[in-house]
């Protein structure tokens, strides 16, 4: 997987012009990769960082990252989640390099009621690492999080007291936390921690915001280990187990699809389609696909909903709140359908003003209003394009994938 992904990240690389065309190859590339490989992702995710639960046995997890990355919130984030899974987890702050640090930690351990452990006088980070450690390992706590300082930009005395730190606590687990809008700069950044630690997980951050985590990848190439939770707030739950699908699709700008696929099957059971499968896989979205979807949207029930997992469907055509509005327009641009299939033409790249007027009146509908439907199809019909080559599940096949 890191293979691909650098590759595709090497192909943009070596592109003279980075326009759309080579930055969703790239994209694609990644997404196949990504999609092919998360099996195998899952496994060795379960491998190298899920820190397994054995009587008597202490994990220890070390948290690295630049300032600002989110480190302090994602150890909370991250002990509460297993505080919550039944594991006795405690906090060690062994950020000694800015003011307020141990406050911080302090202030987020006490509301989520796990002991943590640090100092306003110390100053090396090393003592306090081992010291907080060793605490806690007496307390009998199973997993002990030692939350590290960063510095705002990469510098040698960073990774040097990281080696330090790891050396002295050998944890057994090493996450990188990068904020989700770092974007390309993360390859540098995880490459740089992984020469110092031995980085054997990726969270990103602030997936809340407007970035959609593209530097992810470059994270997970460079330090070939996967991401395992994103951060999606400022608050203690505001945290998810990583899952491919939906990240790629963001990164995409696609939607929910898996969310969508779902639904999907649970609607038209997609043996039953086998002529849809073939020919989205082919990236061949034509009219009568728009029309069966939009029919079978109006099957699904509670619209809004399954609007806003349809790859291209949601914002444009069923704005939020308006979703009486768009049922009807989407049954407008039906009978609209209807009338071009009537007329015996269903092809819209035959379209000329004549037959669009003869569509018009067919339907009883205004000629703008049919070059309006047929706008929306070209425009879903580009982003379905995307979806050429993907390999669409099976029903059953959901999730294996
Ligand atoms: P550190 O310097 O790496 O320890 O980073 P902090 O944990 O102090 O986080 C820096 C800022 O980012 C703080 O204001 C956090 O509240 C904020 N932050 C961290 N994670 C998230 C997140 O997932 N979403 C949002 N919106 N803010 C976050
Ligand atoms: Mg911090």
């Amino acid at each position: 997987l890191g293979g691909s992904i650098s590759r595709a990240l090497q192909q943009m690389s070596n592109a003279t012009v980075i326009d759309e065309k080579v930055l969703n190859e790239c994209l694609n590339e990644i997404t196949r990769a990504l999609l092919q490989s998360d099996v195998q992702f899952k496994l060795v995710r379960d491998m190298q960082t899920n820190i397994k639960k054995i009587k008597g046995k202490t994990s220890v997890v070390m948290f690295v990252g630049l300032q600002g990355s989110g480190k302090t919130t994602t150890c909370t984030k991250y002990a509460y989640y297993h505080q919550k899974k039944g594991w006795k987890p405690a906090l060690v702050c062994a950020d000694t390099f800015r003011a307020g640090a141990f406050d911080q930690l302090k202030q987020n351990a006490t509301k989520a009621k796990i002991p943590f452990y640090g100092s306003y006088m110390e100053s090396d980070p090393v003592k306090i690492a081992v010291e907080g450690v060793e605490t806690f390992k007496k307390e009998n706590c199973d997993l002990i999080i030692v939350d590290t300082s960063g510095r705002h930009k990469q510098e040698a005395a960073l990774f040097e007291e990281m080696r330090q730190v790891s050396e002295a606590t050998k944890p057994d687990l090493v996450i990188f936390v990068m904020d989700s809008s770092i974007g390309q700069a993360a390859f540098d950044q995880a490459q740089a921690f992984k020469q110092s630690v031995s980085v054997g997980a990726v969270i990103v951050t602030k997936m809340d915001g407007h970035a959609k985590g593209g530097g992810a990848l470059s994270a997970v190439a460079a330090t070939k280990s996967p991401v395992i939770f994103i951060g999606t707030g400022e608050h203690m739950d505001e945290f998810e187990v990583f899952d491919v699908k939906p990240f790629v699709s963001r990164l995409l700008g696609m939607g929910d699809w898996s969310g969508f696929m779902d639904k999907i099957h649970e609607v038209v059971p997609m043996d039953q389609q086998p002529e849809l499968l073939q020919k989205l896989s082919e990236g061949n979205f034509t009219l009568r696909i728009m029309y069966e979807q939009f029919q079978n949207i109006l099957k699904m029930g509670p619209i809004s909903q399954v609007f806003s997992m349809l790859p291209g469907f949601s914002a444009e055509l069923m704005p939020k709140g308006r979703e009486k509005e768009s049922q009807a327009k989407i049954k407008r641009y039906m009978t609209m359908m209807d009338s071009m299939t009537n007329e015996g033409n269903s092809n819209p790249k035959l379209m000329n003003e004549s037959r669009m007027m003869r569509i018009a009146i067919g339907s009883g509908r205004h000629i703008r209003e049919v070059m309006e439907m047929l706008e929306e199809y070209k425009r879903l019909a580009k982003i379905w394009s995307k979806m050429k080559g993907l390999k669409i599940p099976k029903k059953g096949e959901m999730s294996a994938l």
